[in-house]
């Protein structure tokens, strides 16, 4: 056994001194689907500690459906509709999380004030492709944030477009913080959200949600290309058996984001 003690010491040593990860750039991970969502599958799959074996930075929910989830430099935090920021425990469970390990590809700054929508085409003119994911990170003071955060469920559980008729919406005023999110590609459709989705966070951690709008005074802005998705569904092979996959959910997404 004593042979192994000394190259082990050595690959650890060079592990630690280089900074190696085993997590992978430019890949995104996803916990469960979009429909999965919107079908009302809200036991979490994936426990918080085991998201960060894939990145330090994302979007979710977290188990029946209990706030709403941003990962920022590798800290879950988890807005409930009380308005609370809290920082769950590694065990705590998510249905539905998009995360990666976030490394810009480009830096821009944002000098003229902007709503969602214009933010959105800033993005897009430095982003032009829109058939690959990026990962954004915005950080900036807003004259409006507005952001929902959405009620824990019990069995049985009510699809997401019922839920979300009950969502606590917040409407923070001259707020620093950091918008976190994802575009995805169109053929992520039933899959991911295509187009934007979008998380906030306050610089003082105590305000956050799923941003409905916003209007940007200035601040700058971090796109990572990602090239690769990684799809993890629950290891429990009953969890999706009885959702029918092949409807059209898309107008019910539509109901949900906004
Ligand atoms: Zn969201």
């Amino acid at each position: 056994m004593k042979k192994y003690t000394i190259p082990l010491v050595i690959f650890i040593s060079v592990c630690f001194f280089s900074g190696c990860s085993t997590i992978p750039g430019d890949r995104v991970m996803q916990t469960s689907t979009i429909d999965a969502l919107l079908a009302g599958v809200y036991d979490g799959s994936m426990s918080c500690g085991e998201l960060l074996d894939y990145g330090n930075f994302g979007i979710g929910t977290f188990d029946r459906l209990d706030g709403e989830m941003i990962i920022l430099d590798g800290t879950v935090y988890q807005v409930k509709t009380d308005g609370k920021v809290y920082t769950p425990e590694a065990d705590i469970m998510t249905p539905f999380a998009t995360v990666c390990a976030f490394q810009p590809d480009l830096t821009f700054l944002i000098t003229d004030r902007a709503d969602y929508k214009g933010l959105k085409t800033i993005i897009d003119n430095q982003a032009p492709n829109q058939n690959e994911f990026i990962a954004i990170k915005i950080t900036g003071s807003f004259s409006r944030m507005k952001v929902r955060s959405v009620p824990i469920q019990d069995k049985p559980y009510p699809p997401l477009v019922e839920v979300t008729e009950n969502q606590t919406v917040f409407e923070l005023k001259d707020v620093t913080g950091t918008i976190v999110g994802f575009r995805s590609p169109p053929f992520v459709k039933g899959v991911n959200v295509p187009g934007y989705h979008c998380h906030f966070i306050s610089d003082d951690r105590e305000q956050a949600g799923h941003i409905l709008d916003c209007e940007i005074i200035s601040g700058m802005g971090e796109v990572d290309s990602c090239n690769e998705f990684l799809l993890v569904l629950s290891g429990d092979s009953e969890s999706l058996e009885d959702i029918d996959f092949s409807r059209d959910r898309g107008g019910e997404l539509d109901r949900v984001e906004k």
